[in-house]
């Protein structure tokens, strides 16, 4: 199956050197021939009308002799490679510049009819049976006191003719001959640049289909065909990444399913054998429910997550007041803030801010930076919340005072299930899954988000949200 394509360009190749050699071996001959024909036939007419105004009209006027003319004729005849002849209409040979003059004996060209050109200012053939081999033959009218009085006949051997073209086209073979092995270069050009890159290609696409993602070759051209080979190796890396990722998102998945579910296990156990006496179920029934409410947080997020990539994220885009958003998340925190005694600052931009974007979903953004901020954040301590208008877009921050991010995992804290080996003493709660939601929804709606932060003195989240035109109208 792979020798296809190379088969059928060399079969290409062969077709076209066969149509080119029938082409020249048939239509090239005849055509040669013809040209051949017509020119000499021409140029010997010139002739037979040039001897037929002067030398023979003269010698019917009798101003010339016929032994001057026939001296003059044998010389233009050598010099022409012809036989030329003066005829009468009747047929008698007058002058024949193969034989000598002879008064006596009168030779006559039986049937001779001079329309025998017809049309034409030449034929082929023996003239009345006059030739032994077939000679082109030209015939003018000697004409005076416009009486026809004889013509002038000049007649070329075919032969001469036949080996003229013969070597015309022995030319043209050679000539074919030459092109069919130049044109090999292309043949060889399609193996270096098409056919050897393009089985590199196919060998590469079966190792992918056998499921070898990490399988690498190298086309080095920089046309199609190195485009599509970096192309397909481009996406065969893509989606090894992405088979290595939903095996590490897998494994991470049981991970944190797993352990919540031990230790409820555990402590179900304990209380059903005994082990943990019924007095103390109390506390152990908080820790219990805690686990699954880290359970049910964890699930909610796998499913938000699911949601926005399986749907492409479908946004429900609207014109609403975001300060207003703001105040009622930040609301929400109010208990959480209270055990903690952490207060919320909002330094908002106008009363109401329009902007344009999924309410629903920057809700959720909303909720999950705050959620960090207060986790992360000491007691006793405050939380900003500002947003300031830029060129059309408005830049949310959340800011707060806590432990910050250490610099190596600033880039990290945005892939799915990371957590920082900093927050995992004040957070066991945490999923890993709240800023991956978070950067999918920002960039869903074709803005930034960005993180600035110093270990032990805090962190600043900021995002952009596009402006929305119903402000211009308030004003
Ligand atoms: P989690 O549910 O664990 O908070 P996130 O994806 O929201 O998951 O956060 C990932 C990690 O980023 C957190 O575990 C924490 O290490 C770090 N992080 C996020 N927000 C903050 C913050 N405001 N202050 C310090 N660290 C943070």
């Amino acid at each position: 199956m792979k020798k296809t394509l190379y088969l059928k360009f060399v079969l290409a190749y062969f077709i076209f050197g066969v149509f080119g050699f029938i082409i020249v071996t048939t239509f090239v001959p005849s055509m040669t021939r013809e040209h051949l024909i017509r020119e000499k036939a021409e140029s010997l007419y010139y002739e037979a009308t040039l001897i037929g105004n002067t030398y023979a009209s003269g010698l019917y006027t009798n101003e010339t002799s016929l032994e001057t003319v026939k001296t003059q004729l044998d010389s233009l005849a050598v010099y022409l490679n012809s036989v030329i002849r003066i005829i009468n209409p009747s047929g008698r040979l007058v002058l024949d510049t193969n034989t000598p003059i002879d008064v006596e004996n009168v030779v006559v060209i039986e049937n001779f009819d001079p329309t025998i050109t017809s049309g034409s200012y030449y034929t082929i053939g023996d003239f009345f049976g006059s030739f032994n081999t077939d000679v082109l033959t030209v015939l003018a009218p000697i004409t005076s006191n416009y009486m026809v009085k004889g013509y002038v006949a000049i007649h070329c051997d075919m032969q001469d003719i036949e080996e003229s073209c013969n070597s015309l086209l022995n030319i043209s073979y050679i000539t074919l001959v030459i092109l069919f092995l130049l044109s090999l270069i292309i043949l060889i050009f399609f193996t270096e640049i098409v056919y050897i890159p393009l089985r590199k290609i196919t060998h590469a696409t079966e190792q992918y289909a056998a499921g070898n993602m990490h399988y690498e070759f190298q086309v080095d051209s920089e046309d199609e065909i190195g485009y599509l080979a970096a192309c397909l190796n481009y996406m065969a890396s893509e989606i090894a990444r992405s088979e290595d990722d939903q095996k590490k998102f897998v494994a991470n998945v049981s991970h944190d399913f797993r352990s919540p579910l031990t230790s409820i296990r555990g402590y179900l156990e304990a209380m059903k054998d005994g082990t943990i006496s019924p007095d103390m179920y109390d506390k152990y029934l908080t820790i219990v429910l805690n686990e699954t409410e880290r359970l049910t947080k964890l699930t909610n997020s796998l499913l938000t997550l699911n949601n926005l990539n399986t749907k492409g994220m479908l946004l429900d885009r609207t014109d609403f007041d975001i300060n207003q958003v703001i105040r009622s998340t930040a609301a929400s925190f109010e208990g959480t803030c209270r055990r903690k005694n952490i207060a919320i600052e909002m330094v908002l931009t106008g009363d109401i801010m329009y902007v344009n974007a999924d309410m629903g979903k920057i809700q959720q953004v909303l909720y999950n930076l705050l959620d960090n901020a207060i986790k992360f954040s000491h007691q006793n301590s405050i939380i900003k919340i500002e947003t300031a208008e830029k060129k059309n877009k408005l830049f949310v921050s959340v800011k707060d005072t806590g432990i910050g991010i250490p610099k190596e995992d600033l880039k990290l804290i945005w892939d799915r299930f990371y957590k920082s080996d900093l927050s995992r003493g004040k957070d066991k709660k945490g999923t890993g899954l709240g800023l991956s939601i978070v950067k999918e929804i920002i960039n869903a709606h074709g803005e930034h988000i960005n993180v600035i932060s110093t270990p032990g003195e805090g962190s600043e989240f900021i995002f952009s949200l596009p402006n929305s035109s119903k402000n211009d109208e308030e004003d």
